[in-house]
C-alpha cells in the first residue's frame, strides 16, 4: 500500500486533504495525524474491522483499548452511560484538551474498539486538524499513538512516516505538536476519579474541579512490581533501542556520575547518548567523551523538556547509540508524566547517586 503524505495548514489544499482523509476513514482505511500531545493512528470507532487494521499496523496487542475521539461534547452520549456530573466538570475545565475520560460504554462502541473492556476512553482535542479530520470522518475516531508498538509516541510526521509507511493509507503533517506526550487519563468508573496516566493535565488541576483524585499506584513506581489499571500501561512502551539508564542525585553529582558512566561506556565499546539539560551540557561536552549530547532545554521548564523528550529518544536510534543516561527531573506537576514515561523508557533502570 502506498502511504500518502499531506501538509495540513491553512488554505485550501489543507482543507481538501482533511476532507479527504474523512473520506478513507469513513471507508474503514487508516489516517494518522496531529493531535496537541502527540501524533495519533485513526480509524472509525464504529467500525470493529478498523481497530483491528489499527492493531495489525501498530504491532499491538487486540486486548490494549483505543481511544475515542469526538469533537463535539454532546457526542458523548452516544458512546458513554452514564456520563456522571464529574465528567461534565472535567469538560468544562479541559476540553477540548489534552484529557482523556474513561466511562462505562454503551452498545455504539464495539468491543473492538475498546480491547474486550465495557469501559470506553472518551477524549476531545483541541487540535484545529485533529478536529476536522473527526468531523469529517463521521465523528467518532479510535486512535491510539502512530507509533510502531514499543517505540516512543511521534511527535513528527516524519517519525510517523517512519514506522507507518506502507501500513496505512495516509498521514497528515501538520508539523511539531505542541505537548509532547500523551494525554492523561482519568477514570471516571470507579468511588474515587483515579489518574491512570498522568499527562499535561496534572493532578493538581484536576483536583482543583473534582476535589480528591487519586493517582494509580503503579505510575510512579521505580520497581514496577503491581499492575496498572490502563491496559497500555503494562505493557513495556516508550523504548529507545539503546539501553537507557536514568542516574538520580543532586543534579551537579548526577552530572558528574553521569560523565564517569559514560567515559567507562565509551571504553567498553558503546556508542553513547546523553539526555542533558542546558546547564548540563557544557559539562558533559567537556568531560563525558559520549558520542552524543542533547538538550532537553532548561531544566526548569517542563514544557520543553516533555516536548523534546520523545525526539530526542528517537533521534538516538537513528543515531545508532547503544547506551543513553539520562538526568532525572522533578516529579511535581507535569514532571509527574515526564518521570513515569522516562522510567518506561529506560525499563525503570535507575541508578542513585
Ligand atoms: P495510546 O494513545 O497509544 O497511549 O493508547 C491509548 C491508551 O489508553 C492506552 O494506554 C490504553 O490502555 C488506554 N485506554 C484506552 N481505553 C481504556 C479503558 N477503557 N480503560 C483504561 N485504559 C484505557
Ligand atoms: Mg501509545
Amino acid at each position: 500500500m502506498e502511504t500518502i503524505v499531506v501538509k495540513t495548514g491553512e488554505g485550501q489544499a489543507g482543507e481538501q486533504a482533511v476532507l479527504r482523509a474523512g473520506q478513507i476513514i469513513r471507508r474503514g482505511g487508516l489516517v494518522a495525524f496531529p493531535t496537541e500531545t502527540v501524533y495519533g493512528l485513526g480509524g472509525d470507532a464504529c467500525n470493529p474491522g478498523s481497530a483491528r487494521r489499527i492493531y495489525a499496523a501498530k504491532g499491538r496487542p487486540s486486548d490494549n483499548p483505543l481511544i475515542v475521539h469526538i469533537c463535539r461534547w454532546e457526542d458523548i452520549y452516544k458512546i458513554a452511560d452514564p456520563v456522571p456530573e464529574a465528567a461534565h466538570k472535567l469538560a468544562e475545565a479541559f476540553w477540548p484538551g489534552p484529557l482523556t475520560i474513561i466511562l462505562k460504554k454503551t452498545d455504539f462502541v464495539p468491543m473492538e474498539t475498546t480491547g474486550g473492556l465495557d469501559t470506553v476512553a472518551v477524549r476531545f482535542p483541541a487540535d484545529r486538524t485533529a478536529l476536522a479530520l473527526i468531523e469529517a470522518a463521521g465523528g467518532f475516531v479510535a486512535a491510539p499513538s502512530a507509533n510502531v508498538s514499543g517505540r516512543p509516541s511521534p511527535t513528527l510526521a516524519r517519525y510517523v512516516q517512519e514506522d507507518m509507511d506502507g501500513r496505512i493509507e495516509m498521514i497528515l503533517d501538520g508539523g511539531e505538536v505542541g505537548i509532547g506526550l500523551e494525554s492523561t487519563i482519568v477514570d471516571l468508573t470507579g468511588e474515587k476519579p483515579m489518574i491512570l496516566r498522568p499527562g499535561f493535565v496534572t493532578k493538581e488541576m484536576l483536583e482543583e474541579v473534582l476535589g480528591r483524585v487519586d493517582v494509580d499506584k503503579t505510575i510512579l513506581d521505580k520497581n514496577s512490581r503491581l499492575r496498572p489499571k490502563a491496559p497500555g500501561m503494562r505493557y513495556r512502551h516508550y523504548a529507545p533501542k539503546g539501553e537507557l539508564t536514568i542516574v538520580e542525585g543532586e543534579a551537579g553529582t548526577a552530572a558528574r556520575a553521569i560523565c564517569q558512566k559514560s567515559r567507562e561506556a565509551k571504553r567498553a565499546g558503546e556508542k553513547v547518548g546523553i539526555i542533558a539539560t542546558q546547564e548540563t551540557k557544557a559539562l558533559y561536552l567537556a568531560q563525558s567523551m559520549a558520542d552524543s549530547i542533547k538538550s532537553v532545554g532548561n531544566r526548569s521548564d517542563e514544557a520543553a523538556v516533555g516536548r523534546s523528550l520523545y525526539r530526542i529518544l528517537r533521534e538516538f536510534d537513528d543515531e545508532g547509540m547503544t547506551v543513553i543516561f539520562s538526568e532525572s527531573f522533578s516529579d511535581s506537576g507535569f514532571g509527574q508524566a515526564i518521570m513515569n514515561r522516562l522510567f518506561k523508557a529506560a525499563g525503570h533502570r535507575v541508578e542513585m547517586v
